[in-house]
Order: structure tokens, then C-alpha cells, then sequence
């Protein structure tokens, strides 16, 4: 297990992601990003063309065979640039390779996976709506079937991605009369279909690209693109909430381990630059003891994320132990975070470092991907804990 060295195979990655962010992200660069609220489209290919979009696809469709391992080991190498990256891979090789992989059809599967592990298929996430967060089976967005096409109408906040995507993955309600969580459906929506408009919203977090309101109105997508197929009509709670929702849970925490091991980093570094008092302020007690409660929590969150990531790679039960990684490192980052903020005094309040960014993305992980409430309530609902 995880305790000792890492495979060979996964210390070259890291080893190869390494050199490639600081030849192809270096800061100045993030802060063009940065303010033009963007990821670099040219980078993001180059990246893909390392092949780590297809360490979420199995080989036969073109992937490297799923290692949820690795692929978690590349976001957290990504976040050293933030998040201009490790988005845009998310979005391609999770929300499209994963889910596709785990809960497609075969047809699905043939015709969308080796372009996903090419990095060439991007794919947003519809869930959330105005009235809907962390309680997604109340979802208003209807769809019903007219022959062979299914008609989808309704509004999705928060698509992050939206004006990109090739597919929205959208969680429609598909019968009102039926009983909650056998009346959903996930539909692979292609981002530009007839009847969806969008709106931008402003937000702090998350700010590799925008995130939208669409309208869905009257948008007619073929039957066969029901994520998993035409069996699956109202079958999309199981294909959201089994083992997909498990890596996406691994998925985010290890974007939020990887911010906070950026944040730790930065101020790790910056301390012992900047000098007051007649030495580096990390010779300072005060600073040098939170700099090491920093790097021990990153510590623990380490081994909540792999010990997380190892059990779905393994295909073991994960429920439990995906939520308590999500729980403790969204929730312990933010602590992480905030104390590297407070190491860096002005300058991490300052743009001209990635601190205050990192900081601002940290304190959205607790409630993007599950909030930590509910991640609570997951946990206690499945260690039977009384009512
Ligand atoms: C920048 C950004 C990008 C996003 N991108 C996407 C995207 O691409 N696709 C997408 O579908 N969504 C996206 N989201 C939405 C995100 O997933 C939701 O914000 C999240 O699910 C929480 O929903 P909510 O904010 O509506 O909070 P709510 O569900 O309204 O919850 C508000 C508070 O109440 C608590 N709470 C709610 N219910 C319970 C309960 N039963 N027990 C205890 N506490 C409870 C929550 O923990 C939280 O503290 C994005 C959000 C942001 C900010």
C-alpha cells in the first residue's frame, strides 16, 4: 500500500508533469489566465498529447486502462499552476472519460471515449440548479421522450464550462410522477444544441473559465445520448450516486490537496525570503510553527486522498472513506490555506502571487463536489448512525 514509495510509473509522471508546468505554466503566465478568467487551449493540448486524459479509460477504447492512482496524482501535479489546468483535465478525462467509462453504453463508449482520452472531448457538468444545490433528486428539469428524441427543458446554474463543452451532462427529471431517485435521467446534451441559451456568472473560485445559467428550451437531443442508453431512462440516480460520485469525490479532494500543497509551497518558500528583524521571518517561532502545522496537516490530508484514491482503484467499497477524504481535506485545506495566507502578510493579499487565488479556490472546495455537511450525512447515514 501507500505508506512507502510510490510505483516507479507514477514518480516518472510526477516527474514529467514537474518539468512540463514549470516550462509551460510558469507565474506570469497564471496570472494571464488569471485575469483574462481563462486556461490556455494550445498548453492543454500539448498536455494531452502526454497521454494522461487515458488514465481514465480503459485500454480498449483507446485509454492507457483506468489508474485512478495516477489520474489522481496528475490533478494534484496540475494545481501547482493552479487550477488553469487541472480544470480543463477534469473536465475531459472525470466528468468525460470517467462517467462514460463507468455508466455509457457500449455504442456510447465506442464513439466518445478515444477522443476523451485524446483530450479532444470536454464535457460539463448539469446538475445544480436555482433552487436546487446539494439536494439534486428535487431537480426541476424536465425531459420526456417524443418517439426518438428526447425533449429537455428547464435551467442549470453553475455550468461551469458551458460555452465549451462538446456535451453538458444533465441531470433532468424524466418523470414527474415517479417515485424520487427513479425518476431522473443524465443526458449528454451537445453544448451547442438548438434552444440553449446562457447566462455568465460572476464568481471568485474556480476561475480557469466561467461558469453559466443555461436555459434549455424545447432542446431535442437524440434518445441514444441517455447517458448508458435507452435503458437507463430513469435510471440516472444510480449512474450519479454509485461509484462515479466515489472518483468524483477523490477528484475534487485532490484538487483541493493540490491547491494546498501550492499554498504551503509558496509560503514555504516566501518566508524564507523575506526578511524582518534581521532574518528570514521563518526563523521567527511564530512563523516557523505555522509553516510545520501547515506542511503536517498536508501530511494527513495526503494519506486521507491516496488511501481514498487506492481503495476505488482497487474497486473496493469507498463510500465511507471517499467522503471522509473529501470532508477532511476540503475542510482541513481551508485551515491550510488561510495560514500560508497569513505567512505571506501583505503579499498574500497581493495578486502578484498566486497565494491570494489559491486561497480563494481552497475556500470553495467544503462546498463545490458535496459540501461538507452533506458529506457528514453521508458518512453517518452509512455507518448506520441513529436519528
Ligand atoms: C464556481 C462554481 C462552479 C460550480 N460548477 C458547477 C458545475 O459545473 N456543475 C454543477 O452542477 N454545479 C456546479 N457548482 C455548484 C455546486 O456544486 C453547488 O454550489 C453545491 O452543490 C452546493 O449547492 P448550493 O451552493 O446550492 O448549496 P445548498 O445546497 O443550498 O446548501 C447551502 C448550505 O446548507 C447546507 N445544507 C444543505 N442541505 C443540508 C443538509 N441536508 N444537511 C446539512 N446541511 C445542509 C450546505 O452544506 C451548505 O452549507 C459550482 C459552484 C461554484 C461556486
Amino acid at each position: 500500500m501507500y505508506f512507502a514509495d510510490e510505483p516507479d510509473h507514477i514518480i516518472q509522471l510526477r516527474d514529467t508533469l514537474r518539468r512540463f508546468i514549470e516550462r509551460e505554466a510558469p507565474r506570469e503566465k497564471r496570472q494571464t489566465w488569471r485575469d483574462a478568467q481563462t486556461f490556455p487551449r494550445d498548453v492543454f493540448a500539448r498536455l494531452a498529447e502526454l497521454g494522461v486524459c487515458g488514465l481514465t479509460v480503459p485500454e480498449k477504447y483507446g485509454g492507457l486502462g483506468q489508474d485512478w492512482v495516477a489520474a489522481t496524482a496528475v490533478i494534484e501535479e496540475l494545481c501547482r499552476a493552479g487550477l488553469f489546468l487541472a480544470g480543463p483535465y477534469i473536465q475531459c478525462a472525470f466528468y468525460g472519460g470517467g462517467n462514460i467509462s463507468e455508466s455509457g453504453s457500449e455504442e456510447q463508449k465506442a464513439a466518445l471515449l478515444p477522443d476523451a482520452a485524446a483530450g479532444k472531448l470536454m464535457f460539463a457538468y448539469g446538475l445544480s440548479e436555482p433552487d436546487v444545490g446539494g439536494d439534486l433528486a428535487s431537480i426541476k428539469t424536465r425531459a420526456h421522450l417524443d418517439g426518438d428524441t428526447v425533449v429537455v427543458n428547464g435551467v442549470k446554474r453553475w455550468c461551469t464550462g458551458a460555452d465549451w463543452a462538446d456535451y453538458i451532462i444533465c441531470l433532468v427529471n424524466s418523470d414527474p410522477d415517479g417515485q424520487r431517485y427513479r425518476n431522473l435521467s443524465l443526458v449528454l446534451v451537445p453544448g451547442d444544441a438548438a434552444g440553449i441559451t446562457r447566462h455568465e456568472l460572476t464568481h471568485q473560485n474556480l476561475i480557469y473559465t466561467n461558469s453559466f445559467d443555461v436555459y434549455f428550451d424545447e432542446v431535442r437531443v437524440p434518445a441514444d445520448n441517455i447517458l448508458g442508453g435507452r435503458d437507463a431512462w430513469n435510471d440516472g440516480w444510480r449512474r450519479l450516486a454509485g461509484r462515479s460520485l466515489d472518483v468524483e469525490k477523490v477528484e475534487v479532494a485532490a484538487m483541493t490537496f493540490g491547491l494546498a500543497q501550492a499554498a504551503v509551497e509558496e509560503a514555504w518558500e516566501y518566508a524564507q525570503q523575506r526578511r524582518q528583524f534581521g532574518k528570514p521571518i521563518s526563523g521567527h517561532q511564530a512563523v516557523r510553527h505555522e509553516l510545520v502545522d501547515a506542511r503536517t496537516k498536508l501530511e494527513a490530508c495526503r494519506h486521507m486522498l491516496y488511501h481514498a484514491a487506492w481503495l476505488v482503484d482497487q474497486d473496493r467499497p469507498a463510500t465511507v472513506e471517499t467522503s471522509m477524504a473529501k470532508l477532511f481535506v476540503a475542510d482541513t485545506a481551508v485551515e491550510i490555506g488561510l495560514t500560508c495566507q497569513r505567512v505571506m502578510g501583505a503579499y498574500g493579499l497581493s495578486e502578484e502571487f498566486d497565494m491570494a487565488q489559491t486561497v480563494r479556490d481552497l475556500i470553495g472546495m467544503p462546498i463545490v463536489g458535496g459540501s461538507s455537511h452533506m458529506q457528514k450525512n453521508n458518512i453517518a447515514n452509512r455507518l448506520g448512525l441513529a436519528e
